[in-house]
């Protein structure tokens, strides 16, 4: 049994440290939010009053937070992990965040002696339930040691992708991907609705079809289809449209610093800006809303 502290149990983070605790650890959390540390609470984490507490007696640290501004603030403000950690914590940053900001937490941390890895996650909030989420690691390979029992409490796919940084750079590539499928399935429901054809056949074509995506099946946008969709909840987020906004941002951002044109990419990140400065808390697949024009 390890202690863990975990800081951010939201959608993704509590499921997680849900599983951290059936996996038999001492799991100490803290989130700013009331909703999310009764739901963690109830799942077995003893909840913490600060960054400060939930670290002191960890062993291990892991942060779920929504951006680099969050990451950077907890791990390396004042009362923060670098701060608090004792001798040896091992330090497993899952949010997704930009690079520079996971490479400014690493070096922080490696320079204190502390084992750190950046670990962003794929597979959603199904996934984080069912703990097998995809993980993209970034650091050392005796950090990526370290961290994997714990990595294979929560996920079933577990990848060392290189140095520090290099599991965001998986994860930038990766959104970039749903972000852009999200807004192209979002616009195929659009153009057939236009063209007339019922939406049930239009899914059970494309999903059997070459158009098929891992967007469709799982954030279909069109309520009625997917069973347990947000679509089907009044758009409420299991993944927001303002995390896919900023993951559009961060893939865009890092495809400038290397001099990579991306058209179609810099389409979709223009469609979820406009989503995110109105409706960001909605769930991604509300990006038909936008394309439809708001109803
Ligand atoms: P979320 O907004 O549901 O959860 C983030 C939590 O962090 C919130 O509960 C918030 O209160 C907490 N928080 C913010 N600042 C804090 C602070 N200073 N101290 C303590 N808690 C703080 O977001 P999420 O959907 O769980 O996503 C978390 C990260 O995982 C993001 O970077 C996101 O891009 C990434 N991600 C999300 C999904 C998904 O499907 N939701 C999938 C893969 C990756």
């Amino acid at each position: 049994m390890t202690t863990i502290g975990f800081i951010g149990l939201g959608n993704m983070g509590g499921p997680m440290a849900a599983n951290l605790v059936a996996a038999g650890h001492e799991v100490h959390g803290y989130d700013l939010s009331p909703e999310a540390v009764t739901a963690a609470r109830e799942a077995g984490v003893t909840i913490a009053v600060s960054v400060a507490e939930a670290v002191a007696k960890a062993e291990v640290v892991v942060t779920m937070l929504p951006t680099g501004r969050h990451v950077r603030d907890v791990v390396l403000g004042e009362e923060g992990v670098l701060a608090q950690a004792g001798a040896g914590t091992l330090v497993i940053d899952s949010s997704t965040i930009d690079i520079h900001s996971a490479r400014a937490v690493h070096a922080a941390l490696t320079d204190r002696g502390l084992p750190v890895v950046d670990a962003p996650v794929s597979g959603g909030v199904a996934k984080a339930r069912a703990g097998t989420l995809t993980f993209m690691v970034g650091g050392a390979p005796y950090a990526f040691e370290l961290a994997r029992p714990y990595l294979e409490a929560m996920g079933a796919n577990i990848v060392h992708t290189g140095a520090a940084g290099a599991g965001q750079a998986a994860k930038i590539c990766n959104n970039m991907l749903f972000g852009t499928t999200m807004t192209a399935v979002a616009e195929a429901f659009v153009l057939a609705e236009r063209l007339g054809l019922d939406a049930h056949s239009l899914y059970d074509i494309v999903s059997t079809s070459s158009g098929d995506s891992w967007a469709l099946r799982n954030f279909c946008p069109w309520p009625g289809l997917v069973e347990g969709s947000a679509a089907d909840n009044g758009y409420r987020a299991n993944f927001a449209a303002a995390l896919m906004s900023k993951d559009l941002r961060l893939a865009l951002g890092a495809a400038a610093e290397a001099g990579v044109d991306l058209p179609v990419s810099s389409g979709a990140d223009t469609v979820f800006a406009a989503l995110a400065a109105t409706e960001g808390h909605l769930d991604a697949s509300a990006v038909i809303r936008e394309i439809r024009g708001r109803d």
